[in-house]
């Protein structure tokens, strides 16, 4: 029998997001199609827009947000639930994730949020303590986390302490990703994305696993995810979104820490 089910996908993008391909409906057909018992939806903030050698990246603005937040919901017949969520960015200045100019403190069931390496976001470095200490400045900003699961928290281009990142996202409770796209699509990250589960694993860390789907077809993909979590034995118990039941203890929590 598979020991992971993985029943919720916590990192998902729409159309929204400009550069992802998929409608909700089309991408709660294919969650139901895959047997998702739920998946977050979790569009990119609006901070990610700009402009880089002459061409434009948009990004969702705050009143797509506030119509998603107030007045959706998935369809009761489809049997497939959707949590509210946002990718936010982590920057290299503070603030140190970037911020809402609305209040939607209670609005979001969720948030994400990592590094998106743009100059106006976050401007990598070869320098780990450097690229280190913001990530912590993140992690610890405000007197409750900002964000409940760090995504892509492993790249080749960022240099980072490990072992640190990991201990300060624990304590915060903040689950690091283990992202399924990355996975497929940088096969060379495969040993270091293999590291941080033994090292989440050793220090009694949790993870989430998210598609960071960017189209309906991706919805649920978990494959290369499961590959390393097979290889490295790790506990379905630290994956936060392992049952529908496992991610509403861990968003219960985020409750009452906020
Ligand atoms: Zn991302
Ligand atoms: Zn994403």
């Amino acid at each position: 029998m598979n020991r992971y089910k993985l029943e919720v996908d916590t990192h998902c993008h729409s159309l929204a997001s400009h550069h992802a391909l998929s409608s909700i409906g089309e991408m709660l057909i294919s969650a139901q199609k895959v047997g998702l018992s739920a998946f977050a939806l979790s569009d990119h903030h609006p901070s990610l827009h700009c402009e880089q050698d002459g061409m434009v990246i948009h990004a969702p603005d705050e009143a797509y947000f506030h119509v998603f937040c107030t007045r959706y919901s998935a369809p009761k017949d489809c049997g497939v639930g959707v949590f509210k969520s946002v990718e936010l960015n982590i920057l290299d200045h503070s603030p140190w994730v970037s911020p809402f100019y609305r209040d939607f403190n209670n609005l979001f069931d969720l948030t994400i949020a990592g590094v998106h390496q743009f100059p106006h976001l976050f401007s990598a470095i070869d320098n780990e303590e450097h690229n280190t200490e913001i990530l912590l400045n993140a992690i610890n900003e405000g007197d409750r986390p900002q964000f409940n699961i760090l995504t892509h928290p492993i790249s080749s281009d960022l240099p980072l302490n490990m072992d640190t990142v990991i201990r300060e996202c624990t304590n915060r409770g903040i689950a690091l990703e283990v992202n399924n796209s990355n996975l497929e699509h940088k096969k060379h990250l495969a040993p270091l994305i293999k590291l941080m589960l033994q090292k989440v694993h050793a220090c009694g860390g949790r993870i989430a696993v998210g598609s960071d789907a960017h189209m309906a077809s991706e919805v649920g993909n978990f494959s290369a995810a499961i590959d390393l979590l097979e290889e490295v034995n790790f506990p379905p118990e630290l994956i936060v979104n392992n049952t529908l039941d496992s991610f509403y203890l861990f968003l219960d929590e985020l409750k009452i820490n906020n």
